[in-house]
């Protein structure tokens, strides 16, 4: 049996006749810049979001960078982010001009309260928590801290569509908050695109301009800015693949739970939270022996994937911050240990049975 860690392909044949037709649609149309495609896109995302404001960019990490130029975050300022995330959630904050600084995370991935009101300095303006794997951090305890101490809040919600936590939508619990409509993503387009979304209507008019040349009208320019608007063909493909997105994580939702019965007493999994509702965009296991594993899955026709095996704090692009080896521990074991197993909602019981009894058949041999 082949399991495949993803099936892009065989997603696109689920629905190729609304794709099809939503591209026709919108190549007949003659408006291939913003228009239509774009604003339905922006009123369906705020609304699965639970938010007044979405405004679609041209990817994720865009989404990032105007987040944080709308919030005025540049030199001489300091955001506090994690470490074990795609690099986007630190190369957004150095290429803004301000410097990331890293706090710990928990043993779910994502950034631990307790660890982050260390991070703080007299420098730092804001905290980009991660909801990496599609599970929302402890936004409570986040907001809280950063109400006392003054800072703004980004949600990097990128692997985080749909998720969940104490009723309230990942993208509605911060001051902005950016998302990756990447393929690989749960909500997906058929290349790069991404969204910003707030309650905030000032900040919203604002990445709005940042994302579309600091035009106010046709001919007037505000400020210097970016051309970084979601493509119009992008936003039809997006706009046929809403209505599935629930059955999609419910799918996914199952497929963990499949695996949690079958494979919880010889690896560590994910668990869930009664108050909160996880998407697994990624569902990671914490494993010994975990590069054996790899590779012996992979000689049975698994697929699996490492998010990610170098933290951000170790890369080469990290050297002019400082970080030794060993100045974020927890976050530095799991690397050695995290393993994505495949999840996507095309995968049948059968997929999930067949990799649950591999990894059992390793850890007996
Ligand atoms: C995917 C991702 C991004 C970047 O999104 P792109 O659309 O690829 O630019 C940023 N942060 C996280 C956590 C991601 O997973």
């Amino acid at each position: 049996m082949k399991v495949s860690y993803v099936d892009l392909p065989g997603q696109y044949l689920q629905q190729r006749q609304e794709i099809l037709d939503a591209v026709d649609a919108t190549l007949r149309s003659g408006r291939y810049i913003l228009g239509e495609p774009v604003s339905e896109f922006e009123r369906r995302f705020a609304a699965l979001c639970g938010v007044q404001h979405a405004v679609g960019v041209a990817n994720g990490t865009d989404a990032l960078i105007l987040a944080l130029k709308a919030l005025d975050i540049g030199p001489g300022d300091e955001v506090i982010t994690a470490a074990n995330s795609w690099v986007s959630s630190a190369s957004s904050i150095a290429l803004v001009g301000a410097v990331p600084v890293f706090a710990d995370v928990g043993d779910d991935y994502n950034l631990d309260p307790a660890k982050l009101e260390a991070a703080i300095t007299p420098r730092t303006k804001a905290i980009m928590p991660v909801h990496l794997t599609g599970r929302c951090c402890d936004m409570t305890a986040i907001n809280a801290l950063a109400k006392r101490h003054g800072l703004a809040v980004i949600e990097d919600a990128a692997q985080a569509a749909g998720a969940l936590f104490e009723g309230k939508p990942a993208g509605s619990m911060s001051d902005i908050a950016c998302f990756s409509l990447h393929p690989l993503k749960n909500l997906n387009a058929a290349g790069d695109a991404g969204a910003v979304t707030t309650h905030h209507q000032h900040l919203a008019d604002r990445i709005a301009q940042l994302r579309n040349h600091g035009l106010m009208e046709r001919n007037h320019v505000a400020f210097w800015a970016y051309n970084s608007r979601l493509d119009s063909l992008q936003a039809a493909i997006l706009n046929t693949k809403f209505e599935k997105l629930q059955a999609v994580i419910e799918r996914r939702r199952h497929n963990a739970s499949r695996y949690r019965e079958q494979i919880a007493d010889l690896v560590q999994c994910p668990q869930p939270r009664d108050n909160a509702r996880d998407t697994y965009h990624l569902f990671v296991i914490q494993a010994e022996r975990r590069d054996e594993l790899k590779q012996f899955l992979k000689e049975q026709g698994i697929s699996t994937a490492i998010h990610y095996p170098v933290p951000i704090h170790l890369q080469p692009s990290s050297e002019a911050l400082g970080y030794a080896r060993g100045s974020l521990p927890i976050t530095e074991a799991q690397a050695r240990r995290i393993l994505s197993l495949p999840v996507h909602h095309l995968l049948e019981d059968e997929h999930i049975d067949y990799v649950a009894s591999q990894l059992r058949a390793f850890y007996r041999s």
